[in-house]
């Protein structure tokens, strides 16, 4: 990868096309050129474990805009952490779905029940 890929390449994920280029590959690349990496360190600042402790506050949209910046373009670049994203995204609707399920019964329901009770006796 040279400069200029490199340069497109985030560009194109900036833009929010998912990259086509591992992040293991924009960290060699940063690593063999130092010009690209002061450019876009912030980009390549965090590593997979970091991304994945953001999860919860990227969901709950408590992230500061600078980190999500990273955040969407890290997730853009990078297959696994993007596959680890869709599954707590899925799971977190899963949990959302069984909690609206358990939800206890509308007010006027057990009011109608209750009324419907006093009023064979
Ligand atoms: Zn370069
Ligand atoms: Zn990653």
């Amino acid at each position: 990868m040279d400069c200029t890929q490199f340069r497109a390449a985030i560009e194109a994920i900036q833009s929010g096309q998912p990259g086509a280029t591992a992040c293991d590959q924009f960290r060699a690349h940063a690593r063999s050129c130092p010009s690209c990496a002061e450019t876009f360190a912030p980009y390549l600042s965090k590593t997979c474990s970091e991304i994945t402790d953001f999860l919860a506050d990227y969901f709950d949209g408590e992230l500061d805009p600078k980190v999500r910046q990273v955040f969407d373009f890290h997730v853009n670049a990078c297959r696994e952490c993007r596959c680890y994203l869709d599954s707590y995204a899925a799971t977190i609707r899963r949990a959302k779905e069984c909690a609206a399920e358990q939800a206890p019964p509308p007010r006027a329901l057990i009011d109608a029940i209750l009324s419907a009770r006093r009023a064979q006796k």
